[in-house]
């Protein structure tokens, strides 16, 4: 089995935000030149995420945000952290900080509407996605 580890920047542009990054992640498993196996999506940021969901109707990725803002509340008398940035890092471990895609005859096996999703919960900042592609 062979392993190949990648990693890009991602520079986002407003507080909370998802990035759709499936073009890169196809790009790392191309350049990496493994036709099956699978590819890790890691981001290695305590406020930020990666997840897997729609990326055919943008108005799915608002909604989602307003649904995390709604349940995880910017600010809250009970917050400790002095940061000032404790929803995102509850946002970050609420949806994770990797994914695990299916690689089959070199194409990411998504569904037709699912996307690969760098999702900033503390922004704007230049961000890493590291991504570990292995198999044959
Ligand atoms: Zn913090």
């Amino acid at each position: 089995m062979k392993i190949v580890q990648k990693e890009f920047g991602v520079s986002t542009h407003s507080r909370t935000e998802m990035v759709d990054v499936t073009s890169r992640i196809e790009a790392a498993v191309r350049d990496a030149g493994i036709h099956n196996g699978d590819v890790i999506v890691f981001c290695p940021h305590t406020t930020a995420a990666i997840t897997i969901n729609e990326n055919a109707d943008p108005a799915v990725v608002h909604d989602m945000l307003m649904v995390f803002d709604q349940v995880i509340p910017r600010s809250h008398p009970g917050y400790r952290h002095d940061e000032g940035n404790s929803d995102a890092h509850c946002k970050s471990s609420l949806v994770g900080c990797s994914e695990q895609i299916l690689i089959h005859d070199g194409r990411l096996t998504l569904g037709t509407w699912q996307g690969v999703y760098f999702c900033e919960f503390d922004g704007p900042r230049s961000r890493t996605v590291i991504v570990q592609v292995r198999g044959e």
